[in-house]
């Protein structure tokens, strides 16, 4: 079965829109997300867009900083440092990747953590490993909501998540971890990842790596989560697995576009919502 994100992100934005409804009455404002581009990164100008539209389908206020690619670190920090203490500002994003003269870990750092609405900060990743409330990042947070949707509880499986990035592997990891899942995490030095995958109840794969999941990799009735974002040779977006023979062995796939990358963006949509009332009660 096909597992869409695009139906539960839709639902999930349409319930934050009909409160964010009433915000404005309640509270005087409606919830702010401040996001900040560097340069023309063509994905991430897409991404931009999504967030944008999605903030407009939510109510969500929605103000986008443009800086030119040569922008000095010290003009970011200083805006940061502007929108940290906007008290109408509820979050701020970061959009990444930044160009190489910036340090991303000064610039994430530089986000007050309850405005840090994507959960990189290290105070909310330090939370996240000491099961401490936090901003959960959006990607891994959207995954937990899937595996939901599809009503497979994670506790007692084994769970495989093929990266072991900081914004998806590691933290998709730990949060099947606290879902009771056995977690194995697979990377580009693990030694013959199929025997790995093919005991697998649940697979994240999380590469990067068009094709890189097929199905004599997976065992019959696994549920699989396709996080990847890749190009293929026609310039069409396809995901790490291998849609057509996965889908013939899993329970669940989800499909590449129409399933991480819109519960992605809802996350982050009921995180600015989160921040939001927070801030004004
Ligand atoms: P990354 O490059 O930081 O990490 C990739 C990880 O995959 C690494 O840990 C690496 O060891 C592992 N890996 C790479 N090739 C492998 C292989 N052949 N076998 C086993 N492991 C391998 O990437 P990331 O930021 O974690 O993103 C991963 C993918 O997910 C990308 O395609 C990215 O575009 C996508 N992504 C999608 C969303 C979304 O909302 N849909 C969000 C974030 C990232």
């Amino acid at each position: 079965m096909i597992l869409s994100g695009k139906n539960l992100s839709d639902r999930i934005k349409a319930g934050l829109a009909e409160k964010v409804r009433g915000y404005a009455d309640a509270y005087g404002r409606r919830p702010c997300l401040a996001v900040i581009l560097v340069g023309e990164d063509p994905g991430s100008l897409i991404y931009v867009r999504n967030k944008e539209r999605a903030c407009t389908e939510v109510g969500i206020r929605n103000i986008t900083l443009r800086f030119p690619e040569d922008v000095e670190q010290s003009v970011l920090s200083e805006e940061i440092s502007r929108l940290n203490s906007d008290g109408e500002v509820d979050g701020i994003l970061v959009q990444l990747p930044l160009p190489a003269h910036i340090d991303k870990n000064v610039i994430i750092s530089a986000i007050r953590k309850d405005k840090d609405v994507d959960g990189f900060h290290p105070l909310n990743v330090a939370a996240l490993w000491q099961k401490a409330p936090c901003m959960l990042p959006c990607t891994p947070k959207g995954i937990m909501r899937l595996l939901e949707e599809a009503g497979v509880d994670p506790k007692g499986k084994r769970a495989v998540v093929i990266g072991r990035s900081n914004i998806v592997g590691l933290p998709v990891s730990k949060l099947l971890l606290d879902a009771n899942a056995t977690v194995t995490i697979c990377h580009t030095r693990t030694a013959d990842l199929p025997s790995i995958t093919r005991q697998a109840d649940i697979i994240i794969c999380a590469a990067g790596r068009a094709g890189l999941l097929t199905g004599d990799m997976v065992p019959e009735g696994a549920v699989v989560i396709d996080v990847g974002m890749n190009r293929n040779a026609e310039g069409k977006l396809c995901g790490d697995v291998d849609f057509e023979s996965v889908s013939r062995k899993a329970a669940y796939v989800t499909p590449v576009p129409g399933g991480v990358g819109p519960m992605t963006i809802a996350c982050l949509m009921e995180n600015t919502v989160e921040a939001f009332l927070r801030h004004v009660g």
